[in-house]
């Protein structure tokens, strides 16, 4: 059992566990530090790519282009187009 002196000494820090678009927009909100189980962020609103006959994930397309594009969660459709949100996948 914690010590209830941890609680107030400041050793215990809060974050954000998850890095799929819930968590990416909680810590890009409060600044508070990621933490995702996968190689790479973005959850079920992710990509990956798989070249003919390879059963290897990459997480971008190779740089002759010849690989299959695959979405974890299944096609999305980020709706609105709002401008700034979009620049935000792009950071
Ligand atoms: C088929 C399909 C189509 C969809 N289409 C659309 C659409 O067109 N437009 C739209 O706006 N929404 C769409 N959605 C909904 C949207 O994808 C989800 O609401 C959103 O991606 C959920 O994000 P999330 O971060 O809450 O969860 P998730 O994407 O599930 O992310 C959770 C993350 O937490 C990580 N994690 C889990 N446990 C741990 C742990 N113990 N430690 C560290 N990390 C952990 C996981 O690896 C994952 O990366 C669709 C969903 C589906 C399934």
């Amino acid at each position: 059992m914690k010590n209830t002196s941890e609680f107030t000494t400041g050793k215990l820090q809060t974050i954000v566990l998850g890095g799929g678009m819930t968590g990416l927009a909680a810590g890009w909100a409060s600044g508070l530090p990621v933490y995702e189980a996968e190689d790479t962020p973005g959850g079920i609103c992710s990509s990956y790519y798989l070249r003919a006959h390879s059963q290897t994930r990459r997480h971008q397309p190779p740089e002759d282009g010849e690989a299959y594009r695959f979405e974890i969660g299944g096609g999305h459709w980020i709706f609105g187009e709002i401008l700034p949100s979009c620049g935000l996948f792009e950071d």
